[in-house]
């Protein structure tokens, strides 16, 4: 296996593994904010300081100071090094280390599922081409999508037929079984199988970490299931599945949202129009298990839907997910009744941008329906009312999640600006409400709240190293302000090994033009060391924040420290020709060479007076 294949096969067990789970199946851990809490199992202690951030699919404990990806938890966990820990992972992800095809169908892998997947989406893309596909091919040009998205999204054709994908199995020496698990073919009453999918268009799903997992078949005849999908199998189930993932996993960090619909074809249609940061579900309603996965990989979430009874089932969703997955799920209405597809493709691409712009908060939502249905004024008993049965529909929500009251807090601060209440007054209606469902409160103020570090103080001996520092923890923060620092950014230029070593994977990730992940980085230290130091880097720069002061400070810093080291040469050169000319003369061209020290000295942020003292040793 080549080291390449070696990568892409860490990269897909890193993305098959969600950290929340993993640490999650021996931490206990509770939803603080955006992250999760619990006690540390690498320390004793009586308080949580160890944390786990989903968005970034990193750890971190601010009692001992480990921090890392999932390979390092294992690592650190089980004692064992990188490779052990990788097969450990691989094996829980149902992921084939040395992709060698297994004999027999006992015992049958995630990873054997996955390639009947895949070699089905070669046979339903081949007719699909093939002279048997005009129909469907027809049927793709009628709904607009074009032939590039076509082959992206590698639109297939089951044809019309109960055997045609088990006689192509039989040519290529497919077990029946193994379509059977995968959910390709049936069993019929008399002990054979027929095709799943017949006389269909297929959508092929694709999971994030790039296997194709099932597919959406949309009937392309009279029959009354207009779409199927795959069954549930060991791979697939649509309640956890989002259409279009692979393809919109690195907008989707770029746009740092996702635009979720309910079609593939809404899907496809916004792709094509440039909003690839879309996924679809698979023709159901948003699932918490949805919410999780997109939680992978954004904290913001649009909702599309296309009617109003649709959007009071999606508000609803929506609510439910804000609050106890904690994503900002907004909704957004396309207008018309018509599905996004087609709203597109009559509107055009501002026309929906305009749609998304228009994207309201979950909470603000279901206050503007509430509010709607009772009629309600500026005041008077129908608010009241209104009121009433929002914070009661809430008070059910926040009982169903362990809330942690940081999360509570800034609900309620929304919502009193949404309803214009005080905060206050909330906080107690909601408890007293909530009281009778389920404890919510009960804790007082911010004593659970951590404690925002201070952070350490540098080593302060030098400003330059220091410098350097700060923009390897903004980087690992926001890698976008890499075009202003490459110049800065030398491994060579940073004493300390580890965070030269450090720097030299950034600048070559960077340099690649592949986005910079804080886990992906981790990935490429074997030693759990590394998982440490990175993490307290990302965490230093997360907590200073102001990405752009800080550049700028370090920059400036920089460029100064270049200066006066440019300074200190022309001073030098300066002293040694006075030597040269002895005390009496005055030397050639001394005036020219002090004005560009005072220059230099200048951009250096020093004062050219104090800069000629030091330098030139003058009184
Ligand atoms: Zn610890």
């Amino acid at each position: 296996m080549s080291l390449a294949d070696r990568e892409t096969i860490t990269r897909q067990i890193r993305d098959a593994t969600d950290i929340v789970d993993l640490v999650g199946s021996s931490v206990s851990l509770r939803r603080s904010g955006s992250a999760f809490k619990g006690l540390c199992p690498f320390h004793e202690e009586k308080t949580p300081s160890f944390i786990v951030n989903p968005a970034r699919q990193i750890f971190k404990c601010f009692g001992c100071g480990v921090g890392g990806d999932v390979f390092k938890f294992v690592q650190l966990r089980e004692n064992v090094d990188f490779l052990e820990a990788r097969r450990m992972l691989a094996e829980r992800a149902g992921i084939d280390l040395e992709a060698q095809p297994r004999s027999g169908v006992a015992g049958l892998a995630k990873t054997d599922l996955a390639r009947a997947c895949a070699w089905a989406r070669q046979i339903f893309r081949k007719n699909y081409l093939g002279p048997s596909g005009q129909a469907a091919r027809d049927y793709v040009a009628n709904r607009g999508i074009s032939a590039e998205m076509a082959e992206a999204f590698a639109l297939g054709l089951a044809v019309d037929s109960y055997d045609s994908l088990i006689r192509q199995a039989d040519l290529a020496k497919i077990d029946h079984k193994l379509l059977l698990a995968a959910g390709l073919v049936k069993e019929s009453q008399r002990g054979g199988y027929y095709d799943t999918f017949r006389n269909r268009l297929m959508f092929p799903i694709v999971d994030a970490g790039g296997r194709v997992v099932g597919f959406g078949g949309r009937t392309l005849g009279e029959d009354p299931a207009k779409y199927l999908n795959t069954p549930a199998t060991a791979l697939f189930d649509k309640g956890t599945n989002l259409f279009g993932l692979d393809r919109a996993r690195q907008a989707i960090g770029e746009a740092g949202r996702a635009i979720v619909v309910e079609g593939y074809t809404d899907c496809i249609m916004a792709h094509q129009h440039g909003f690839c940061e879309t996924v679809a579900t698979l023709g159901t309603a948003m699932t918490e298990a949805h919410a999780r996965l997109l939680r992978r990989f954004t904290d913001r979430v649009i909702l599309l839907f296309d009617s109003d009874e649709a959007g009071q089932r999606a508000a609803d969703r929506a609510l439910a997910v804000t609050v106890t997955v904690g994503l900002d799920v907004s909704l957004a209405r396309v207008p018309e009744g018509k599905d996004p597809c087609d709203y597109l493709l009559s509107a055009g691409q501002a026309a929906f941008r305009g749609v998304l712009n228009q994207a309201v908060g979950a909470l603000e939502f279901k206050w503007r329906e509430v509010s709607r249905k009772y009629g309600v004024g500026a005041t008077g008993p129908a608010r009241r009312r209104a009121v009433e049965e929002y914070l009661q529909q809430l008070s059910a929500w926040l009982g169903q999640g362990a809330i942690d009251p940081i999360q509570t807090g800034l609900l309620i601060n929304q919502l009193s600006q949404i309803i214009s209440l005080p905060a206050e007054d909330l906080l107690q209606q909601v408890r007293r409400m909530s009281q009778r469902t389920r404890p919510l409160t009960g804790r007082s103020g911010t004593a659970g709240r951590p404690q925002a570090e201070a952070p350490p103080a540098g080593k302060g001996s030098n400003s330059q190293q220091e410098a350097l520092r700060q923009i390897v923890e903004v980087l690992l923060n926001e890698p976008a302000y890499y075009a202003h620092v490459a110049s800065w950014l030398k491994p060579e230029h940073v004493w300390d090994p580890a965070l030269s070593a450090i720097v030299a994977e950034m600048v070559a990730i960077l340099n690649s033009g592949q986005q910079l992940q804080v886990a992906d980085l981790i990935g490429r230290f074997e030693s759990p060391e590394f998982g440490g130091l990175i993490t307290d880097l990302q965490d230093r720069g997360e907590r200073r924040g102001q990405f752009a002061t800080v550049i700028e400070g370090a920059i400036a810093c920089l460029e100064s420290f270049e200066q006066s080291r440019h300074a200190a040469v022309l001073a030098e050169d300066i002293r040694r020709s006075r030597q040269q000319a002895g005390d009496r003369q005055v030397p050639e061209n001394e005036d020219e060479r002090l004005r560009a020290l005072t220059d230099a000295a200048r951009q250096s942020h020093f004062s050219p007076v104090r800069a000629r003292k030091r330098l030139l040793d003058l009184p």
